[in-house]
């Protein structure tokens, strides 16, 4: 490398470097910034509500939605603090029941919402445009370097099967969009080979429902379990 390429090389280095470290330092301020804004405004508001939850929470509704930071459980669906218990994962999957020692975030967080918390509803709220959908449906070498990841999508696997196997699909827009709404489908599938969900359901003590949450319209697309498919919600 000649000296002025050097040179043009380590002050893009640098500018790089600073432009990245302040945006970073930005970042953390805006949060910090959050906090305060919230404890003066928005905690004020709802003082009495936070004092009436300091002790114990009664939510009525478990919420599994995707990790995505573009979907947000309380505002989509203008709730309060303790109104959902919330989970969050790649790609909203719920493992199917199985016993087993191994150290279950997801399983877990279903048994104490329903047996302890005793929740009426559950909703399985997927979205559009979802990494975790979009990758089942890419070969599985693309997943190498992302092992743990590519684990847990495995648990869609058989989703992925199906929308694969339908050739008359191939744009490949609406064929994630099947898959996130396939995939939704599958998790309710998924929650009731819990027995405890089971009988609930059968006993008509607890609801499933699947949602698809369409990001840039702010639309609620919600399965219809007798016609077999999402229909808008209004
Ligand atoms: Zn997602």
């Amino acid at each position: 490398m000649n000296k002025i390429l050097f040179i043009n090389a380590l002050g893009n280095a640098i500018i790089y470097l600073i432009v990245y470290k302040s945006k970073k330092v930005d970042e953390m301020k805006d949060l910090l910034k959050g906090i305060l804004n919230f404890r003066e405004k928005d905690y004020y508001t709802h003082k009495e509500l936070f004092n009436d939850l300091k002790e114990q929470q009664k939510p009525h509704t478990l919420f599994i939605s995707c990790s995505d930071s573009r979907v947000d459980p309380n505002m989509i669906t203008k709730s309060l603090p303790g109104e959902l218990f919330i989970i969050r994962n790649i790609a909203n999957i719920v493992p199917p029941f199985r016993k087993s020692e191994d150290y279950a975030a997801t399983t877990s967080a279903i048994e104490y919402a329903v047996l302890v918390l005793g929740v009426d509803n559950i909703i399985i709220c997927g979205h559009s445009n979802c990494g975790g959908c979009a990758a089942c449906l890419m070969s599985e070498e693309s997943l190498d370097n992302l092992p743990h990841t590519k684990k847990w999508l495995e648990l869609s696997k058989s989703v992925r099967d199906r929308i694969l196997e339908d050739k008359t699909v191939v744009d490949k827009g609406k064929r994630e969009w099947m898959m996130e709404q396939a995939n939704i489908v599958e998790q309710m599938r998924h929650l009731l080979t819990y027995p405890y969900i089971a009988e609930k359901v059968e006993n008509k003590t607890l609801t499933i429902s699947g949602w698809h949450y369409i990001i840039e319209t702010g639309e609620v697309f919600i399965y219809d379990k007798v016609a077999g498919e999402f229909k808008l919600a209004n």
